[in-house]
């Protein structure tokens, strides 16, 4: 079936672990032994992870995590690659398998969470009338890729999501709540938060975007652009079927799917943008970005202040000129 050396594995459960702090020391060993990179994150409540090795690698880890019995029956989403998608391995032992901060309103996902909707069910609730299809991504995860005619919460991390809920409250109520993320993880304690909430009639795609992506039958379809993931690939196709391209140039706002950080260390800020435009604004989001003592974009290019003045001068003319 895989011509591919490599494969990507993304998995999670959510079950009780007596000993984390043991857990963690242990599997971090069991993983440097078998020769994966990724990262894990253990905590009380369970284990969250993505790993990266060769397909004997992966094979002897999944082999190993389904013979104990508390990740019997975890399911492992599988992605071909040609290479690793790390460069480390870390096993972090955390307060929470995704950092969602509920604390005294915290949700344990096997007492409630909202209705499994396998990738067939989902594609066809979407579409019904009185349905809001709710992201429960950041923002810079929509903005590359997202269903079509979903809901966009501005938020750049996952614990602002109950915030951001509460204050555009208005719009889910009365309708029929569907949220998706990338692997299902996030909706787990988000949809059971919703219901708590007291939204009645929620619902979250099971196995997240990148099992969707997968099914023989939807084939990812109602997918637009790419789906965002947390490692070196930056992104994946999930619509095999069309592909249309909803990321925007930063600068130009020309379609885009091309993600880079901003060159200034102390920013950092993702923004999507072509190469050319990399080369033109020196990987930067703004001008105080650019002219930042340690850009890493000048130093990369061992630009002389000659060189990045005659850049900083064309910018700027290209900015009145557009203004
Ligand atoms: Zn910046």
């Amino acid at each position: 079936m895989s011509n591919k050396d490599y494969r990507v594995l993304l998995y999670y459960k959510y079950v009780q672990i007596d000993d984390p702090a043991t857990f963690r020391d242990e599997h971090l060993q069991f993983c440097l032994d078998l020769g994966l990179r990724g990262r894990i994150i253990v905590a009380e409540e369970g284990l969250n992870g993505t790993v990266s090795g060769t397909v004997e690698q992966t094979d002897k880890y999944m082999e190993a995590l389904h013979a104990d019995p508390r990740f019997a029956d975890m399911t492992f989403k599988i992605d071909e690659a040609d290479e690793h998608a790390f460069k480390k391995m870390h096993v972090r032992h955390k307060d929470e398998i995704v950092n969602l901060s509920l604390d005294e309103d915290d949700i344990d996902p096997n007492e409630v969470t909202g209705e499994y909707l396998e990738p067939k069910e989902f594609y066809e609730e979407m579409q019904k009338e009185d349905t809001i299809v709710l992201d429960a991504r950041n923002d810079y995860e929509y903005d590359i890729g997202h269903f079509r005619g979903a809901v966009r919460p501005d938020i750049r991390n996952f614990r602002e999501l109950p915030e951001w809920i509460k204050e555009n409250k208005d719009m889910l109520e009365g309708k029929r709540v569907l949220t998706y993320c990338t692997g299902g993880i996030r909706c787990e304690k988000f949809s059971g938060w919703l219901k708590e909430e007291g939204f009645e009639d929620v619902g979250q795609l099971h196995g997240g975007i990148v099992t969707y992506g997968k099914d023989p039958e939807v084939k990812g379809e109602l997918w637009d652009g790419q789906c965002y993931v947390f490692d070196e690939r930056i992104s994946v196709p999930i619509n095999q079927v069309e592909h249309n391209v909803v990321g925007r140039d930063y600068f130009t706002g020309e379609p885009c799917e091309r993600y880079v950080n901003c060159a200034n260390p102390d920013c950092n800020e993702q923004i999507l943008c072509s190469e050319e435009n990399e080369h033109f604004y020196l990987r930067s989001c703004s001008h105080e970005c650019r002219v930042h003592p340690r850009n890493r974009y000048i130093e990369e290019h061992g630009l002389s202040e000659e060189e990045v003045q005659k850049k900083l001068k064309a910018i700027e003319e290209s900015s009145t000129q557009n203004a």
